[in-house]
């Protein structure tokens, strides 16, 4: 399938990982929009958060999980999880994605 996040995660596509297991992967946005702004992805492709199932949602109480791991390790006071859906939801990647955003105030809100 031709999807950068999948690339991503099989390592065909370079990326700064932060974090990675056999359910998800971790990596800096290219265009960050705070000073931590990280993005979380399940290994498996799950085009946004409209396709949550009973059968998937286990991967993504996991990629919470690890957000929860890593936003404390870089040290944040407060953060932002946030998944775009859709075209009016802002999403540009068809593949499920949790933007972490951390490092400053955020406003609410959001645009
Ligand atoms: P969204 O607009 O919610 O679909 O978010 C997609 C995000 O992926 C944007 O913040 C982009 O900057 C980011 N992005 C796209 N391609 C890459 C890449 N190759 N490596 C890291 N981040 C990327
Ligand atoms: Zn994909």
């Amino acid at each position: 399938m031709d999807c950068v996040f999948c690339k991503i995660a099989s390592g065909e596509i370079p990326s700064t990982k932060v974090y990675e297991d056999d359910v998800c992967v971790a990596f800096k946005d290219l265009e960050p929009q705070a000073p931590v702004h990280v993005l979380l992805i399940p290994r498996t492709h799950i085009a946004s958060a409209a396709d949550i199932t009973p059968e998937n949602s286990a991967i993504v109480a996991h990629i919470f999980e690890v957000a929860a791991k890593i936003a404390k390790e870089q040290g944040l006071e407060g953060w932002r999880i946030v998944s775009n859906v859709g075209k009016d939801g802002g999403q540009t990647v068809m593949h499920l994605h949790f933007h972490l955003l951390g490092g400053r105030s955020m406003a609410w809100p959001p645009g």
